[in-house]
């Protein structure tokens, strides 16, 4: 048996796509931010991560793909399960980590003085994702597609990647993204900085992914959390202690009956 092989599970089996967060605990040298936080994000969903600033979104979004290992004094404890896989096995390399779990950031960073195509096949390279030179224009028209993009730039794929507008390098980002065929797509706040256009664009990405990769969104916008998400859980970090989840549940639940009252401000504009 190569060490690959639960890897490969992962991509055989779709139940395996379910990613689960079992008592994440996070610290930042002697100040913990996240106390225990279990989560289960399912195959072929969205989960949205929502609560005020500071609760410990981002550090747990960090947690699901071991990005917050890299932060000097960073620690934590808990498993995250990608399947039956624990991410934080000593036997994974990151990067083949990185490959199934891919990350979008607030600000998009596309290479800007990189190619339009050489952005797409850049997480190649990164995570050392063989692909056959003669499949590499299919699989940059494949990604772009999927990220919306591929009409707007099918004329221009030599082109900079910083020559596009703020929303198309955030849809370069996800192509990229999803050129590695990732199992999770973990995105924090991809919205934020882009205008309501591009937003919706982003959105309607996001529902066409849900079928092929399990979704989980960081967002402040509680519409966009309504209209792109399957379930929805709440952190609070209260009064100097760490961030936990309040309430998880069906977005329509969450949003419409609520049950911790703090969810119900939240959500209704109240905090
Ligand atoms: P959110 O994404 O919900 O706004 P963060 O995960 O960014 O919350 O932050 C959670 C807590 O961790 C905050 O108290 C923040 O100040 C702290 N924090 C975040 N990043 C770092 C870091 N690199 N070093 C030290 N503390 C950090
Ligand atoms: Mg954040």
């Amino acid at each position: 048996m190569t060490i690959t092989q639960p890897f490969d599970a992962v991509e055989a089996e779709n139940d395996a796509a379910t990613l689960e967060a079992r008592a994440v605990s996070a610290w930042f040298g002697d100040h913990k931010v996240l106390d225990r936080v279990s989560l289960t994000m399912p195959a072929q969903s969205v989960t949205a991560l929502i609560g005020p600033s500071g609760c410990g979104k981002s550090t747990f979004l960090r947690t699901l793909n071991r990005m917050h290992e890299l932060i000097p004094g960073a620690s934590l404890a808990g498993e995250v399960l990608l399947g039956e896989v624990d991410i934080y096995d000593s036997v994974w390399k990151l990067t083949e980590v990185r490959r199934h779990i891919g990350m979008v950031f607030q600000k998009p960073n596309p290479f800007p003085a990189m190619s339009i195509y050489d952005n797409v096949t850049a997480g190649l390279k990164l995570t050392g994702t063989k692909v056959r030179r003669d499949e590499r224009d299919d699989l940059v028209q494949e990604c772009l597609t999927r990220a919306g993009l591929w009409r707007e730039v099918r004329d221009r794929l030599r082109q900079p990647g910083g020559a596009l507008s703020g929303g198309q390098q955030q849809r370069l980002c996800i192509a990229r993204s999803l050129a590695v065929r990732p199992t999770v797509l973990l995105m924090d706040e991809p919205c934020s900085a882009l205008d309501p256009t591009s937003t919706r664009r982003i959105e309607e990405t996001i529902a066409d992914l849900t079928s092929e990769v399990t979704i989980v969104i960081v967002t402040h916008n509680m519409q966009q959390a309504q209209r792109v998400s399957d379930q929805c859980a709440f952190f609070l970090a209260e009064e100097g202690t760490p961030g936990a989840i309040v309430e998880h549940g069906d977005t329509s639940q969450v949003f419409d009956s609520p049950v911790d009252s703090r969810t119900a401000d939240y959500v209704h504009g109240r905090f």
